[in-house]
């Protein structure tokens, strides 16, 4: 019999999560019960997948980058993929602004409403806003300075030091690249054999896939908030999942008139990862299926994809970006607050740094929106806004966040000549 493909595979597990879900709600014992026996095997697949996702940073980008020529071609690389990650966040938060206006969500929300809301939902807003202030207060070097790590051990064992742990690798990478090859090839046999061994555990990983889908959607149905609040904000949802809807569009545009794939080799290639950042609400937990949907099935070379794709799923969030436009023009309709052309350039660019400073986990977006928000003059307490709908939200924007990464990598790898025909089977 031949074997279901991985996308189905993870789209069932996550259909009967959700039915589950549903099914347990009905009984006053079934959020308790999928506490204590469902919810815990999803978060041992998303460990699982954090326990791999530093390991396969250090092995890939260290091999991708000692496999290169030499240093011009790194700069080469490195040059295109920053410009194309700033230019993609760019036009995200444009295309979040142009929505979010045009639409107007927040000129919907009923007085009554927005009291409930803001009363509800405070304790989670100043939570974020408790996080928020401890990010601002650092000064404007800060983020530079984090970069590099005064110890690699440290570095390597938080998973939120993803950029120290990137900075070593490359520079370590570069340090193979200047010394004579035979005094090299002993190092860069141990990488080649270490990466064989992380890509197979990634396999293992992934047949748990499903399974673990499963777990974490039964357990997102069972804990999510009342229906009511859902109806309230639709028009804000609708507004982020239209952006969003319009981002993978132009991704597909940009890749099928760049390295000439169709939008079906390219979605096909990318699908089980995006169900899996679906899942998850994390492209750093979903960044071993992503490399590997990359470089085995969308053609990609090891060399650019072990670079754009680590670097991407910390930086390069767009997804987070054009949310964050959508939220804080909400919130300030919502409050009847005018938000004159000047405001919102300022949006365009608090929301682009914002997003390359929001970890790749779950709800990090909206610890930096705090920050987008207090930029533009927009009461921080507005945030309890759209907390009902933050979750559901986040896996959407997950999922555009590591789709840029997947477009930007390809059309790298074009203009390097590293993308290889590939036939895809599953
Ligand atoms: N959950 C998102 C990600 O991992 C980040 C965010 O927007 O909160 O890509």
């Amino acid at each position: 019999m031949r074997k279901l493909a991985l996308y189905w595979q993870i789209l069932i597990g996550m259909l009967l999560g959700v039915l589950l879900g549903l099914v347990l709600s009905q009984f006053g014992w079934g959020s308790q019960f999928v506490q204590d026996w469902i919810k815990p095997f999803g978060n041992i697949f998303i460990n699982s997948l954090k326990l791999i996702a530093i390991p396969l940073i250090l092995g890939s980008l260290i091999k991708g980058i000692s496999d290169l020529k030499d240093i011009s071609q790194l700069s080469s690389i490195g040059f295109k993929t920053i410009a194309l990650y700033i230019l993609t966040t760019l036009i995200a938060v444009s295309v979040g602004l142009t929505v979010v206006n045009t639409i107007a969500p927040g000129k919907h929300i009923a007085e009554e409403t927005r009291t409930d809301l803001v009363t509800r939902y405070a304790s989670d807003a100043s939570q974020k806003q408790a996080d928020a202030q401890r990010q601002r207060e650092s000064g404007p070097l800060q983020a530079l300075e984090d970069i590099v790590p005064d110890n690699i051990f440290n570095a390597a064992a938080n998973n939120t030091n993803m950029l120290q742990v990137i900075f070593f690798a490359i520079f370590f990478g570069i340090g193979m690249i200047l010394i004579p090859e035979k005094q090299v090839e002993p190092v860069k046999r141990f990488i080649d054999s270490f990466n064989y061994v992380i890509l197979k555990l990634i396999d293992i990983i992934m047949m748990a896939a499903p399974f673990g889908v499963f777990a974490l959607l039964t357990a997102l149905v069972t804990e999510a908030p009342s229906g009511d609040l859902f109806v309230a904000l639709s028009m804000y949802a609708f507004s982020v999942v239209l952006g969003l809807t319009i981002m993978i569009a132009l991704y597909i545009l940009a890749v099928w008139s760049i390295t000439k794939r169709p939008p079906v080799f390219f979605i096909k290639g990318i699908a089980p990862a995006q169900l899996l950042g679906f899942s998850t609400s994390s492209s750093a937990a979903t960044l071993p299926l992503t490399m590997e949907r990359v470089e085995e099935h969308l053609g990609v070379h090891k060399s650019v994809a072990s670079f754009v794709l680590p670097i991407g799923a910390t930086i390069n969030m767009d997804g987070t970006s054009l949310y964050q436009a959508v939220a804080a023009v909400f919130i300030a309709q919502a409050f009847g607050i005018h938000l004159p052309f000047a405001a919102q350039l300022g949006i365009i660019a608090t929301a682009t740094l914002a997003s390359i400073g929001s970890a790749a986990i779950p709800g990090a977006g909206t610890v930096m929106l705090v920050i987008v928000l207090a930029q533009a003059g927009i009461p921080e307490a507005g945030l309890a806004l759209i907390f009902a709908i933050e979750r559901p939200l986040d896996m959407c924007r997950t999922v555009v966040n590591l789709t840029g990464d997947a477009a930007v990598s390809m059309i790298v790898a074009k203009s390097e000549g590293k993308l290889k025909e590939i036939k895809q089977s599953s």
